[in-house]
């Protein structure tokens, strides 16, 4: 798991906890996909750019299923250094980067193409500056803790420095992490959560698992906060 320092957030240690379950029964396609994320990094890699992901959803779950959509949180060094949110409207490499995930990951790699679903994009300068400066209002920083504390990386050797650079900062650890509860409350809150819930566990029932009764109950009073 990525940021220590969090992973005692009741909360934080909820989600995980049931993440935990549903990981232990792992599809096959979800760990292709990982694989698939992997290889789209190394791509990357060779013309001299890094980057990283935080799998979301079903992949995060071990739940995916041949023709599930990937949601993903990009990392990357937004245009020549600049600071700001990233995102489609403002950032060019962002849109090479999902042009050229599309092509290589769907149509050449993968005999199977999916939906892949770029569902945030962290700006690594933005971060680096953050934490720099010590913005305790950051949106950056709150993402990447939660994002972090609760997803499953690739190519996380990019994002080690970050972690640590924000865990060694006690105050601004404790600010994020307070915001990282609003975080949660957003996400419990929304339909399609308790909806993914149901969607996995139906998936492992129908692999002809049962899922004990005090999961399912663990799983009731998370939604229920
Ligand atoms: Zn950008």
């Amino acid at each position: 798991m990525g940021i220590i320092r969090f992973k005692d957030h009741p909360t934080i240690k909820e989600f995980n906890g049931l993440k935990k379950f549903f990981r232990s029964r792992e599809t096959p396609i979800s760990r292709k996909r990982i694989d698939d994320f992997k290889r789209f990094v190394e791509v990357i890699q060779t013309s001299g750019d890094e980057v990283a992901f935080d799998m979301m959803g079903s992949v995060n779950f071990g739940q995916a299923l041949e023709h599930s959509d990937t949601d993903v949180v990009i990392y990357m060094n937004c245009d020549t250094g600049r600071i700001g949110d990233c995102d489609h409207e403002n950032c060019s490499r962002l849109n090479i980067y999902k042009n050229l995930l599309i092509n290589s990951l769907v149509y050449e790699y993968s005999s199977h193409s999916y939906p892949i679903q770029i569902v945030d994009c962290i700006n690594l300068n933005q971060l680096d500056y953050d934490i720099k400066i010590r913005n305790f209002d950051s949106m950056a920083l709150i993402k990447f803790g939660f994002y972090r504390s609760v997803c499953r990386g690739v190519n996380r050797k990019l994002l080690h420095s970050y972690e640590s650079r924000l865990q060694s900062d006690e105050e601004l650890c404790k600010k994020i992490e307070n915001s990282i509860a609003d975080c949660f409350e957003g996400l419990i809150n929304s339909n399609s959560h308790s909806y993914s819930f149901k969607k996995y566990m139906e998936r492992i029932e129908d692999g002809g698992s049962k899922i004990p009764g005090t999961v399912v109950e663990k799983i009731n009073s998370y939604l229920k906060k």
